[in-house]
């Protein structure tokens, strides 16, 4: 097997650039280099020795070290120069690079292959003793960071007291003799730290650094990462060593990051940070404030140091140009690092960049309208799930606010909650139910379980492309960073920002789409959703198959549903109409009755309510299909449960304290969501059925006399298992009809059909079939029924079934397709051949996940159902799925 693939100076081993095997990193240099961009000659060792390198425990095969060599000596043929030689020393940078861009593990190794002897060398053919000193160093404190993993605080200090002691404040005031010292100091402070000299020879140090590497992919930080991304474990990482170009030799010289449209409004604008005299990791790391790339953004800041277009007008010319190239060549928006060598460019990454919601809903209309993609490619761009940002509220532009000071706008979105200031705090607090907002001087890939649990993240230091704004852009968190203003005090648990102080627990609301840093709540108002949203939709739901409709009971929801494009109600749960606080005494009143005729009176109560709830929903939905389930849960949901509750409820309800406690008692259950509840309440008291029947006929005669859109309700009885059960009901609901057509001397048409929620009902719904006129399928009972796991209280123990694979995501979030799934599909399928064309849908959460929509697209089912905040992550998913 061949491990190592060579780029660069003409070479493409490559050919195509096979990601899984080269990694993004990897695939994306050989692509470069194919198409004739400047790339600095390397090779890339592949993912399949790291799989091997786990494998073999840790060692090399012989066949590695030969490729290795091949590989630098292709470096070197391109170069001039040889690695280790003391006169005119090659020097490499190694790098990861997995599939999917991942921080968490080590990411870079610059200026490998100085050593004692070589820094002379390459003092004196660059010229610039200076230079050369201080490459050796930065090496000396990267590779003690990443590699041996020392503490780099530790090296950070030795080098603010050299400053101190000469009085400089800046890097730059540091003399060559000056850096020939901290070496010194450096190479001392490994010794002490790491009980052995730092590496002289050249090929340890990059055996150490692809060690590194390879060893970085089962970091903590890594395995974390993977979890909450959804990265498989066996993809392992590459490892890319390049011939080094040094952004750091003179005022010609600069690095800089660059994405080719803004990663955060989606605008087609060049977007980016560089620094002159500088190396790579100083713009990311943001231990100087890095200047524009482009004079608009300048200005538009109102800042100073010029932009690359003018300081470098050239080089940044020919950089436009390849922006050009990359954006055309790979069709989609870029993020380019690269680095100027005294006055020429190198390019040293590009790779799709990562892009807010809002930046991929722009950019995929937008390139659709370009004719750089299709319509259809443009669907399949955006992630169903990332749309959840635009379709939440936003800060209030009316409200109030009092601002505490302005930082970057790294992610958009507006937060509030308690200030923590680590990780674990934010963790736990989010675990506890708290929003959080976490505050921290800096983030580093240690900080990421903090930053997914918290609401929002704000940074003092670090630009937009620091790792908080990157990260933060991708999880979907609205981030400030860089916020100059503010001081945090980590021990003290104290933030003070404009002479104020603000501890830990006070809120703070943070708006990423300004920058602005807020004390207090900030009121927050509704998305818009024309344009491109808008237009997005309009091409997805011409390639989507399934119908989507809403989960809603009243009729605010149904109408929230109906602008976000639901195409019916597959869910209206009558029992949250019945917690209304003007009808849950009525409610009470029925379920403390000692007979039918007591309850009877209770229903008649609750009737017009009802009535008059449907009538609304009806009017709302126009002639579109809604689905109305009757009473599901146990009747002791109803009662009060807090002991200073129960006085209260007697007294509304004109009963004794006592008769109310001995009826709770009556209807406790160990295992409600096993117990008397669903279709066994009809079974039970069918005058409760009754009811809800002739409330639902009657609202749509109420309607359609009233000129309405005539409805067409469908009847939906819960938690069924059996045909016989079914049709009992089935007879109430139509003697019901039957009774209310005759009375009012009209008529509508309606069906009744029933939930498959239990696996006897999957098992029987060929019989179930000839009854019921429709199905929906309610999986957060069938996943409860099925696996036996409480939707409730599973959660406690869930999260370590997913850590070890027993499941590879929450069943109650995203269907479990080998269990659940094939009881679905066993359904589906005979309940078809009972009744061909059987309308199938389903009502649980699953029907707004995209995983699970995907499932339902296979299974042909012909509508899912969603909250109506999901419903266009659902539209977007069924086309996705469709395509
Ligand atoms: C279900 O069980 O999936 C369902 C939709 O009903 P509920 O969540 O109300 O039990
Ligand atoms: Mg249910």
């Amino acid at each position: 097997t061949r491990y190592v693939y060579r780029f660069g100076g003409g070479v493409d081993d490559g050919g195509q650039g096979d990601r899984n095997l080269l990694g993004g990193k990897g695939a994306n240099l050989d692509g470069m280099a194919a198409i004739g961009l400047p790339v600095p000659p390397g090779f890339t060792i592949t993912t399949a020795m790291c799989t091997r390198y786990y494998e073999d425990g840790g060692v090399y095969p012989d066949s590695v070290k030969a490729e290795v060599a091949t590989g630098l000596a292709h470096i070197e043929g391109i170069t001039g120069k040889t690695f280790g030689n003391a006169a005119d020393p090659l020097l490499v940078s190694v790098r990861s690079g997995a599939r999917a861009s991942m921080p968490g593990m080590m990411d870079t190794v610059l200026n490998l292959g100085l050593n004692d002897e070589t820094v002379v060398g390459l003092a004196s053919t660059s010229g610039d003793e200076r230079f050369a000193w201080d490459s050796y160093r930065r090496f000396i404190q990267m590779y003690s960071d990443v590699v041996l993993e020392l503490d780099h605080g530790a090296f950070e200090e030795a080098l603010e007291i050299a400053k101190e002691d000469q009085g400089y404040t800046l890097d730059t005031e540091m003399t060559a003799d000056d850096w020939k010292a901290l070496v010194a100091e450096y190479k001392a402070l490994v010794e002490k730290l790491w009980n052995k000299p730092f590496p002289q020879d050249v090929h340890d140090q990059l055996w150490g650094a692809i060690s590194a590497v390879f060893g970085s992919w089962q970091s903590e930080r890594a395995k974390v990462y993977r979890r909450l991304n959804n990265i498989p474990g066996e993809w392992g990482t590459a490892v890319n060593v390049q011939a080094m170009v040094f952004g750091n030799m003179g005022e010609t010289s600069a690095t800089g990051v660059a994405f080719t449209r803004d990663p955060s409004t989606g605008e087609n604008v060049y977007y980016g940070e560089f620094l002159i005299n500088a190396q790579g990791e100083d713009v990311v790391a943001g231990i100087r404030t890095p200047q524009y790339l482009t004079k608009a953004a300048r200005e538009r800041a109102g800042a100073k140091p010029l932009s690359m277009e003018e300081a470098m007008p050239e080089t940044y010319a020919e950089l436009a140009k390849v922006f050009q190239i990359l954006e055309t060549h790979y069709r989609d928006m870029q993020d380019i690092e690269f680095t100027v060598q005294q006055g020429k460019l190198w390019m040293l990454q590009t790779r799709s960049g990562k892009r807010t919601a809002k930046a991929a809903l722009k950019m995929a209309v937008d390139m659709a309208h370009e004719g750089l993609i299709t319509e259809e490619e443009a669907v399949a761009r955006v992630d169903p799930a990332a749309l959840d940002q635009l379709l939440h509220p936003t800060l209030d532009p009316k409200a109030p606010r009092d601002v505490l000071t302005k930082g970057l706008p790294a992610s958009p979105g507006a937060a509030s909650g308690l200030i923590v200031f680590d990780a674990d705090t934010a963790e736990r607090r989010n675990e506890m139910g708290d929003a959080v907002i976490l505050v921290r001087v800096e983030t580093s890939p240690e900080d990421i379980h903090g930053m997914h649990a918290a609401k929002g993240i704000l940074t003092a230091r670090g630009g937009m492309t620091s790792h908080a704004a990157v990260v933060a852009r991708g999880m979907g968190r609205p981030c400030v960073s860089g916020a100059g203003g503010i001081s945090i005090d980590n021990s003290a648990k104290i933030l003070r920002v404009g002479g104020r102080e603000l501890k830990e627990g006070d809120i703070l609301t943070l708006d990423g789409s300004t920058g602005e840093v807020m004390a207090g709540e900030v009121p927050t108002v509704q998305p818009e959703l024309a344009g491109d949203f808008g237009t997005l939709m309009v091409w997805a739901d011409k390639v989507r198959r399934l119908k989507v409709r809403a989960n809603a009971e009243t009729p605010q929801d149904c109408k929230v549903a109906r602008e976000f494009g639901a195409e019916g109600v597959g869910l209206c749960r009558t029992e949250h109409m019945f917690f209304d606080a003007a009808r849950i005494t009525a409610v009470r009143e029925m379920i403390l009755a000692d007979s039918e005729k007591g309850r009877r009176v209770a229903l008649d109560r609750l009737l017009p309510e009802q009535r008059d709830d449907f009538a609304q929903i009806f009017m709302v939905m126009a002639g579109l299909p809604v689905t109305i389930r009757l009473l599901d849960p146990p009747l002791h949901e109803f009662l009060p449960h807090a002991e200073a509750e129960f006085e209260e409820v007697a007294k509304a309800a004109g009963v004794g304290i006592e008769v109310l406690k001995r009826r709770a008692n009556e209807l406790h259950e160990f295992n409600p969501m096993l117990g008397h509840r669903g279709c066994r309440l009809g079974v039970t008291y069918p005058e409760i059925y009754e009811m809800q029947a002739r409330a639902i006929f009657e609202a749509a005669l109420i309607v359609k006399q009233r000129g309405g859109e005539a409805p067409i309700p469908e009847v939906m009885i819960p938690l069924v298992a059996t045909r016989k059960e079914l049709e009992l009901m089935k007879a109430i609901v139509d003697r019901v009809a039957t009774e209310v057509f005759a009375e009012q001397g009209d008529s509508v048409e309606y069906l009744v059909g029933t939930m498959i929620e239990l696996p006897r009902a999957a098992l029987k719904a060929g019989e179930i079939a000839e009854v019921g006129e429709f199905f929906s399928f309610g999986t957060n009972d069938l996943t409860q029924t099925t696996i036996g796991i409480s939707r409730d209280d599973a959660g406690r123990f869930l999260t370590q079934y997913v850590d070890k694979g027993i499941f590879a995501r929450d069943p109650f979030v995203s269907i479990d397709v080998e269990g659940v799934g094939e009881l679905i599909q066993l359904a589906a399928e005979r309940g078809r051949k009972t009744r061909p064309g059987i309308k199938l849908g389903i009502c649980g959460e699953h029907g707004g996940d995209p995983a699970s929509i995907a499932f339902c697209e296979a299974t042909g089912l012909d509508y899912v159902s969603a909250s109506p905040y999901r419903v266009p992550i659902a539209r977007l998913a069924a086309a996705q799925a469709a395509l």
